[in-house]
């Protein structure tokens, strides 16, 4: 199925900064999802002769294209006309179209403004694509040996006219896609070479593919296979990934780090209190995203100045003096104060550099303590983190999670 589908969106907006391109990662996105892939994507200004040039280029080069835009009422929509042009069709008033424009007013029971006429003006012997969404009908024809869809640019009536009308056009068509199975898993503490290199000292069964994204501080491990028994060789890729990527693993999917240690917690019925000083509450951001948090935190302080860590936390003034906010001694005084006032099972504390500005030689930006506190076990690390302000803080919160799901998944076992 030697099939080329290209994506082309249409709009001033997505090539002046105003607005990203969406469209183009939904299309591929749901076209991946049934195993098709899009080969290129392109993107025009609202200039007719830009879209009729690229239409006509680009329907000689490929078999399928998906075109998103420019299909409104005013002045600046201009993808019916470049259209016709681009085919050498006259431009008249589709009866269905207008129907279709009429019964969504209808729908709605307001008058239909004479300018939205114009949505109906479209190339000679095209095929109506309904859209339940909106105005303006996207349309079908074939030309220069290219199926062509024209697409309205608003998302949530691209995507839905995609799922209805595109996606079955395809299929009769084409066939069903090429069906790729993919599981990923997801790894926090190994880079992207070093998770590399474990994998590549293994033997995948036949025909699975490994491919890698980093998605920082996150470097994700996508095994895909398709074909006969697909779904068996992907679990014996899993087990044996995982295998050799040991509890770096910490989800697989849509799944994340923060969801992992929610469920942990929940499951093990542990309550938890966060002092935070660099992270500035992004733990508590973290935890609390997810739906049912209550359930296991208690509280989250942001004590960032030495007077909250003294107040709310109960770090001694000598201890501060003696070692300093950034300081193993203070992560420390820092969890078991959070612990013992919010009388959790679980304290975990974070103060560290974030930078640009605060380093000294011996504590440089990055330098970063972590401490975790329970009845049982009492830990501090300290780091010297990589990169920007973003970069420390969202690594100081990540590594905080990991502490806990680490502790929690020990305590399981
Ligand atoms: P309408 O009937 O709403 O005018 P249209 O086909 O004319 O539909 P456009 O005017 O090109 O569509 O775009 C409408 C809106 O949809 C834009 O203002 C923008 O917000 C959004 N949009 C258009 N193209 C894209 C794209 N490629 N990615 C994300 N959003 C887009
Ligand atoms: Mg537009």
């Amino acid at each position: 199925m030697g099939l080329t589908i290209s994506v082309l969106t249409i709009g001033d907006e997505l090539l002046n900064g105003e607005m990203a391109d969406t469209n183009t990662a939904a299309i591929a996105r749901l076209l991946a999802s049934r195993g098709y892939t899009v080969h290129d994507s392109s993107s025009v200004r609202d200039v007719e002769s830009d879209i009729v040039e690229a239409l006509r280029f680009l329907t000689r080069q490929r078999e399928i294209l998906i075109v998103t835009g420019g299909l409104g009422p005013t002045a600046d929509d201009l993808t019916s006309r470049a259209a016709a042009t681009a085919f050498n069709r006259p431009l008249e008033t589709n009866a269905e179209a207008l129907a279709q424009i009429h019964r969504h007013f209808a729908r709605l029971g307001l008058a239909m403004h004479p300018r939205n006429e114009k949505q109906a003006h479209l190339p000679r012997g095209v095929d109506i694509l309904p859209n339940a969404n909106g105005t303006a009908p996207g349309f079908h024809l074939d030309d220069n040996g290219c199926k062509v869809f024209f697409l309205p640019g608003v998302p949530a009536e691209m995507t839905a006219m995609l799922e209805q009308s595109v996606l079955p056009a395809l299929a009769k068509h084409l066939g069903q896609g090429e069906f790729l199975h993919e599981r990923v898993l997801k790894v926090f503490g190994l880079s992207e070479p070093k998770t590399e290199g474990r994998l590549d000292a293994i033997k995948l069964p036949e025909g699975v593919q490994v491919a890698f994204g980093v998605d920082f501080p996150f470097v994700h491990v996508k095994l895909r296979v398709s074909g006969a028994a697909a779904d068996t060789r992907l679990e014996q890729a899993e087990r044996l990934a995982r295998q050799t990527l040991g509890d770096f693993v910490f989800a697989t999917g849509t799944d994340s780090l923060a969801a992992t240690v929610a469920r942990q917690l929940t499951f093990a019925g542990q309550t938890l209190a966060l002092a935070e000083s660099c992270t500035g509450g992004w733990i508590a951001k973290l935890l609390t995203d997810l739906p049912g948090a209550s359930v296991f935190l208690e509280r989250g302080a942001v004590t960032y100045a030495n007077s909250a860590k003294r107040d709310w936390l109960q770090v001694t003034e000598t201890l501060l003096e003696q070692h300093g906010a950034v300081s193993g001694e203070c992560a420390l005084a820092m969890a078991r104060g959070i612990r013992r006032n919010a009388d959790t099972d679980l304290g975990l504390a974070v103060t560290g550099i974030a930078g640009p500005d605060g380093g000294t030689p011996a504590k440089p930006v990055g330098t970063v303590f972590i401490a975790l506190t329970s009845e049982t076990t009492e830990r501090v690390h300290g780091y010297r983190f990589p990169g920007n302000r973003d970069s420390v803080r969202l690594l100081t919160a990540c590594m905080a999670l990991d502490w806990l799901r680490r502790h929690l998944a020990a305590a399981e076992r």
